[in-house]
Formats: structure tokens, C-alpha cells, sequence
């Protein structure tokens, strides 16, 4: 079965999508403030001990209360996990296909009542939160194709000798710890699950605390598809100790995390300390984007506001760094500061808004340090301020969209901040500009704005990013999309060299046998 991209938001008719979008948030919103439990075994596991979900543009509403997991209690889930991963792992391919595809059909017909949720549990945008949870879908429905058309990854070898028959098989390595971060919180949940899942590994799910709603909907999708017990458990609680102990536990025969750079190098110092285990680690990005001197300035502002801006600056594919060439310097930084201070930030389930609030106290907190180096080193040309909005979103976690100039090499330029938040620099040459994207740790995404096609293939030759875009209007260097852009962190971005949406991906969740009969 070829893969159909089903991403409904791009050819919708959008006054009906915000039409249904409003009626399924009102349906959302008369059912705040239920308790859900975590999942061990196929069986509800119920603490004294309440997560709260906290809406970041209301924090004083709580979306819902959610058993946290005791961290004694990861042995059992790991040991559950381990005695459902037998049968799972033996199950015919085209049957885990099967529930796997039928979960993406489940997450799409959901999805409006799903991206409700994440609109209020993370604070994205309508649009953005539809995205997410019709990419879970797409991302399930791709990596079940992988699966199929590699027939289950079992293929004939050259023969030594006509009495030898010689198969290379991909088969399972157990139990998988599937961590997840805040951002896209569906997305990349199901997407690793899934993949974990399709290997014929069972996954423990430990999402990110900001977001156990949306984990929820995924843990019911799958449930409903057919899901045996115990294949998938989810455990409600926080990364320094719940995440951490699920990683240490000796019986994880491997990890896959999304998320922060630091956490990431915690984990695969947890692994290494044990037996070799594969960790596979997709993680933070300062994602430059180059303005050359011929560029069309109108789509370079747009694609770098996008970027920039959407879900509040917090994808980890978000721009972050501008290289503009010096004639264009002071052009381009009136135009981007421009349409900054004319953001619409506020509730983001309003159809007007688009930029909602960052996730929490904590990221305001990291927005204020910012500014306050920038003041300091800098020349901030708009935002830099905490935003109070008045009514039912007084005390929200909105900042503005700021853009600063700075000089490259400041820290600012250099660590991920995760916020609304960009950096310009200028430069003179192409060479010179490419040098600066690339001097940095991080190599997740890049893009370039030039009307040179020779400028285009120097850029695409030498850029040290996994992802790389030229000349997008609709995000510099944001936007990926199963089966069409793979998106893998290269330097201190990622471990694995073959990302999430891409064609190797279902193969990392599997290891090789070599099978030779007489
Ligand atoms: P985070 O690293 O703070 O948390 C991610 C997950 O790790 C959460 O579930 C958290 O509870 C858990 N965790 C925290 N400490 C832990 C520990 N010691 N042991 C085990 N688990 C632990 O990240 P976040 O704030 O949720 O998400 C933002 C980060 O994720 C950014 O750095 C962003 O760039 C990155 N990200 C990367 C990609 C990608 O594809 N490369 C995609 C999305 C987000």
C-alpha cells in the first residue's frame, strides 16, 4: 500500500475546520478537571500522589489530574512489559500493520477533540495542534509502510554453497523507554511508540509532565486499535526521577528520547554505565537561517518570522540565528521587527491568535535572562518584555516575539533557548556566512534565502544540519512531514543519523540475525 499524506489543514476549507475546531474545544472544556491513571499491565494504576495538567495561558485551570506513577512500581511495569513483548514481538508483521494502522484511523478520526486538548494543555495554535495530530497519524501509517515493504525486514542472502540458505532477519530487542518531550506532544510520542511498536518491541511511555493529556489520547488510540495489554504502558510522573529510574532499570533492553541536549547526554550516560543498548537521541537545535544579498526580502522575512515565532519559538527546529547580508541588514531587521510587534499573542484556541504562551514559569524566567543579556550586549529591535494579559489569562505565560541583534559567537547565539526569541548578525560573504551557521554544536536544521542557484548549492554542499531548506516562505527552517522531509540531528543534535518521517526509521528499533540452514 503506497503512503497518502492526509494533512487535511493544507486544503481544508478553514472557516468550516474553526467551526468544528470551536465546537470540539466546547465539548473539551466541559470535561476539565478529570483524574486519569497511569497504565501498568492493561490495568489502571492509581497513586495518592496527582500530576496536574495546567493550561500556560490560564495556569490557575487545571485540564486534569494524573496518577503519577510511584517509581517503585517501574520494576513491575518493566517486568509487565517484558512477559506482553513475547508474544508482541512474535506476532506475524502485517498484524502489528494492522493495529498500527488501525490506531493512525482512530488518532485521525479524534482529531479535533485531541488538538482541543493541545491547544489548552500546551498553548499551540489551532492549526498547529491539528498539525500535530494528524502527523501522529501520518507517522503511524508511514512507518507501518516501512514495515511492509521490507516484508517484516527479512530477506534472502547470497548462497556459500548450494546446501546453505542464509536469511538476514530483523527481530526485536524487548522493551523499549519511549521519553518524550513538551512540544509536540502526540507527535513525537506516537512516532517513537510507533516505531519501538512496528520492531515488535514493547514500550514503556513516559511522557513529558507539561503534557500527560495528550499522552492519554495516544495510550486510548491504541487501546482501541487492539493493542494487547502490556505492549504499552504509560507511566505519569517527572523526568528527574520517574524518567531517570525507568532508564536505569536494567530490564530496558533500549531507549528512545526526544528532548533537551542535556537531558539526552544523562541518559546515554545511564546506558553506557550498564550492558550496550542502543539510545537513540534526538535533541536540541540553534537553527540558523541566511539572508543573501539577492534575496527575495519579502519571503526571507516571512519564512524567518514563521520560523521563528510559531508555537512560541519552542521547535526545536525554530530559527534562532540570522545571517544577513550587511546591505540588507537594516532593511530586513525593520521588516521582521515590524511584524513581531504586530503579532496577535494571547488565548491561542482563539482563531485570531497566533502566537499563544511558553509552557511554563520556568521558560518565562529563561526569557528574562535573555533579554537582560541582550539589553547588555545587544540591540533589541522588538519585544524583550514580559506580556501581562488582562481577564481570565492574567497571570499566562506570555512573553513577546523579540528580535535582537547580537554579535555571533555570544552565548545568545549559541545555546538553545526554546523561546520566542531571535538573534541577527551580519556578514559579507557567502563563505563567511556559512561559516558562522556552522560554528556551532548543534546541526538540526539550517535554511538559506537566495535567488542564486549556485549560492543554493554552496549552501546544500557545506551546511552541517540534518535538514535544510532553501528559499521557504512558509518557515526558514521549520516543517517537516512523514515521508517527505526526514529530520535527523546531526552533531549535538542527535545520535542516530537517520531521523523521525525518514525511510530508515523502523530498522533502529530492531536488531539483526543472521539465519543459516542446511
Ligand atoms: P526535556 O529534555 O526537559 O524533557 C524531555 C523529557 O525528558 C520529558 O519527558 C522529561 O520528563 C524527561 N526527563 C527529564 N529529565 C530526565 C532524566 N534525568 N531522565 C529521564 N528523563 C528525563 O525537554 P522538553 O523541555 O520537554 O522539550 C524541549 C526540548 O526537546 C528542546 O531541547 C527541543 O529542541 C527538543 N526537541 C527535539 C526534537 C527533535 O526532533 N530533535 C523535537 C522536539 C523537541
Amino acid at each position: 500500500m503506497t503512503f497518502r499524506i492526509t494533512y487535511s489543514v493544507l486544503d481544508a476549507d478553514l472557516s468550516e475546520l474553526h467551526r468544528q475546531f470551536d465546537a470540539a474545544l466546547a465539548a473539551v472544556r466541559g470535561g476539565l478537571g478529570g483524574e486519569y491513571p497511569s497504565w501498568v499491565g492493561g490495568a489502571a494504576l492509581l497513586s495518592n500522589d496527582l500530576l496536574e495538567s495546567r493550561n500556560p495561558a490560564a495556569p490557575e485551570e487545571v485540564l486534569g489530574r494524573f496518577h503519577r506513577t510511584p517509581v517503585a512500581e517501574v520494576d513491575r511495569a518493566v517486568r509487565e512489559a517484558r512477559s506482553a513483548q513475547r508474544a508482541w514481538g512474535a506476532t506475524h508483521w502485517s498484524e502489528r500493520v494492522r493495529v498500527l494502522r488501525q490506531a493512525a484511523d482512530l488518532l485521525s478520526e479524534r482529531r479535533l477533540v485531541l488538538a482541543a486538548r493541545m491547544t489548552l494543555e500546551v498553548g499551540k495554535s489551532r492549526l498547529e495542534s491539528l498539525g500535530d495530530v494528524e502527523e501522529s497519524a501520518d507517522l503511524l501509517r508511514y512507518y507501518a509502510n516501512q514495515l511492509e515493504e521490507a516484508q517484516g525486514f527479512a530477506r534472502p542472502m547470497a548462497r556459500l554453497s548450494p546446501h546453505e540458505d542464509t536469511r538476514s532477519v530483523l527481530r526485536p530487542y524487548g522493551v523499549f523507554a519511549v521519553i518524550s518531550p513538551f512540544n509536540f506532544p502526540l507527535a513525537l510520542a506516537a512516532g517513537m511508540s510507533a516505531g519501538a511498536l512496528l520492531g515488535g518491541n514493547a514500550v514503556i511511555l513516559k511522557p513529558s509532565e507539561e503534557t500527560p493529556w495528550c499522552a492519554e489520547g495516544l495510550h486510548q488510540a491504541l487501546v482501541d486499535a487492539g493493542l494487547p495489554d502490556g505492549v504499552f504502558q504509560v507511566l505519569h510522573g517527572e523526568g528527574e526521577t520517574l524518567g531517570a529510574a525507568l532508564v536505569r532499570h536494567p530490564g530496558i533492553d533500549g531507549v528512545t528520547f526526544t528532548g533537551s541536549r542535556a537531558v539526552g547526554a544523562d541518559i546515554q550516560q545511564r546506558l553506557l554505565a550498564g550492558r550496550p543498548r542502543p539510545c537513540l537521541l534526538e535533541l536540541g537545535g540553534k537553527n540558523p537561517a541566511i539572508i543573501c544579498r539577492d534575496a527575495d526580502l519579502e519571503a526571507a522575512v516571512d519564512g524567518c518570522y514563521r520560523s521563528a515565532f510559531g508555537l512560541s519559538g519552542q521547535k526545536c527546529s525554530a530559527l534562532s540565528r540570522v545571517y544577513v547580508h550587511e546591505d540588507l541588514r537594516a532593511d530586513f531587521l525593520a521588516r521582521l521587527a515590524h511584524k513581531a510587534r504586530e503579532t496577535a499573542v494571547g488565548d491561542p484556541s482563539l482563531a485570531s491568535v497566533y502566537m499563544g504562551p511558553v509552557i511554563n514559569a520556568a521558560a518565562v524566567r529563561r526569557f528574562e535572562q535573555a533579554v537582560t543579556e541582550a539589553r547588555r550586549d545587544g540591540v533589541i529591535h522588538a519585544g524583550g518584555e514580559r506580556l501581562r494579559i488582562g481577564g481570565a489569562l492574567a497571570g499566562g505565560h506570555f512573553v513577546a516575539p523579540t528580535v535582537v541583534e547580537l554579535p555571533h559567537g555570544h552565548r545568545l547565539m549559541r545555546e538553545e533557548l526554546f523561546l520566542p526569541f531571535v538573534g541577527v548578525t551580519g556578514f559579507r560573504s557567502l563563505e563567511e556566512a556559512v561559516e558562522r551557521a556552522n560554528d556551532c554544536e548543534y546541526g538540526l536544521t539550517a535554511g538559506i534565502f537566495s535567488q542564486r542557484p549556485e549560492d543554493v548549492e554552496f549552501f546544500m554542499d557545506r551546511a552541517e544540519a540534518g535538514v535544510l531548506y532553501a528559499n521557504r516562505r512558509t518557515g526558514a527552517t521549520t516543517g517537516a512531514w512523514p515521508g517527505v522531509q526526514p529530520f535527523c540531528g546531526w552533531k549535538a543534535s542527535g545520535s542516530t543519523g537517520k531521523g523521525g518521517c525518514g525511510p530508515y526509521y523502523v530498522a533502529q528499533f530492531m536488531r539483526e540475525q543472521s539465519q543459516t540452514r542446511m
